[in-house]
């Protein structure tokens, strides 16, 4: 099939989306499809691999890959039997299917320190928007498997300190349609978050995406697994900084990073895909939505496994990821101050505050602001040519902030400013 597949994609890899979807429509009308048609839409390399691309498949996996919706109902009663996870649900799917949330968590908080350091946090996995990527459903499953294992210390701080989501079955209704990339209305959810209206599964997940942000536990990691038909391998969507900014690219490579350490050799680093976002955020992506509305403070990436015969390890790498995750959210939080461009002007932590003196070739136009973790903007001001000072006490200390520096035409830095004592 995999064969077939990639002959599939060179050949059409070049019409559009329109155009297939009369294509898509002749076949199921004639009631003779049993193809995968695979589209690379326009601006997009096809060595990004299935998760861009927009592929078109239905009726060719009669026991829904392997994995169907009966499957994951006969987990969900062994997960639903550990005191630490709570079974519920996002919303329904457009044939009416439960869309499962399992949550997971313990009383307690592992990571110590005043305000933000002191809360749980959260990190959000959704599985499976593509029904023919059954791995990342193994992965998910793995990962379940992990956190509620109550002979691990490792696990059992995890569940201290944090609360993970997982939603394994995001479509159901293609799962059980056996359709590769679509839901019931052949709609491919990933792409479909730019949509005036959006599909009801989509809806669903930006509604809890947005429930939980403005609640006491925002989520601090969100996670979109696939898995890649092309690459073969393990690894990251990493945004360059047109569609995210030099902040945030210092945060993907934390965070790949992080989990890569507990993967080697296996999960790639962060440039082994060719760029992604060069000419700005892709709004019609998941990704997109965080980024648009959540800036830094929210770290979203879409993470591929192998949809390859060698697929493998699942175990390995569902602990690699949410191992991963929480390092990237300790450290950040305990983070000293990072710039994350070449450093122009100058800028000290004094005892009374922070300082900036800029170089000689500012302008004194230049302009600072702090914001919170959460994105939001707590004061601003210009620099001026003699430079800034902004007292500790105009600088909450209860949770680090992001010192963004923009002078001129040489663009910004962004600092991060610790929470721990200066
Ligand atoms: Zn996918």
């Amino acid at each position: 099939m995999r064969t077939f597949l990639v002959t599939v994609k060179n050949v059409f890899g070049r019409i559009l989306l329109k155009k297939a979807r009369s294509v898509l429509m002749a076949c199921m009308l004639i009631g003779t499809l049993v193809a995968n048609f695979s589209l690379v839409s326009a601006g997009e390399s096809s060595v990004q691999g299935e998760a861009k691309a927009l592929v078109r498949n239905f009726g060719d996996s009669t026991n829904h890959w392997g994995y169907g919706y009966d499957s994951l109902l006969r987990d969900i009663e062994v997960w639903r039997k550990s005191p630490f996870v709570n079974v519920d649900s996002i919303g329904v799917s457009v044939e009416g299917r439960t869309l499962w949330m399992i949550s997971i968590s313990a009383p307690g908080d592992s990571l110590g320190g005043p305000g933000d350091m002191g809360r749980k946090h959260r990190v959000f996995l959704h599985v499976r928007t593509h029904p023919s990527e059954v791995q990342v459903g193994y992965v998910a499953r793995e990962a379940i498997r992990f956190l509620t294992d109550s002979t691990s210390a490792a696990a059992a701080t995890l569940r201290a300190g944090y609360l993970f989501n997982f939603v394994p079955m995001y479509n159901p209704d293609g799962v059980m349609l056996g359709h590769s990339r679509l839901n019931a209305h052949l709609v491919d959810l990933e792409g479909n978050w730019d949509k005036p209206v959006m599909e009801p599964e989509p809806q669903y997940l930006r509604a809890t995406f947005q429930r939980f942000m403005g609640g006491p536990i925002p989520i601090d990691v969100a996670l979109n697994l696939h898995s890649d038909t092309v690459n073969c391998s393990r690894f990251f969507f990493y945004h360059v900084a047109a569609g995210t900014s030099e902040a945030y690219t210092v945060l993907e490579k934390s965070f790949i990073a992080k989990t890569q350490a507990y993967f080697p050799d296996s999960i790639r680093s962060w440039n082994f895909l060719p760029p992604q976002w060069t000419t700005g955020p892709q709004a019609r992506y998941p990704e997109g939505f965080w980024w648009l509305n959540y800036h830094e403070s929210v770290m979203a990436l879409t993470y591929e496994d192998s949809n390859c015969p060698d697929a493998r390890a699942f175990d390995s790498t569902g602990r690699a990821l949410v191992l991963g995750a929480t390092d990237y959210i300790r450290s950040r939080w305990l983070a000293s101050i990072q710039p994350s461009a070449p450093k122009k002007s100058r800028l000290v932590l004094a005892r009374e505050g922070i300082r900036i003196d800029p170089v000689a070739d500012v302008d004194g136009t230049g302009l600072w602001e702090l914001r919170d973790v959460r994105g939001r903007v707590i004061s601003t001001g210009a620099i001026g040519p003699a430079g800034l000072f902004i007292p500790w006490s105009a600088v909450p200390n209860t949770s680090p902030v992001l010192l963004i520096v923009r002078e001129g035409r040489s663009g910004h830095m962004n600092y991060w400013i610790p929470a721990t004592p200066r």
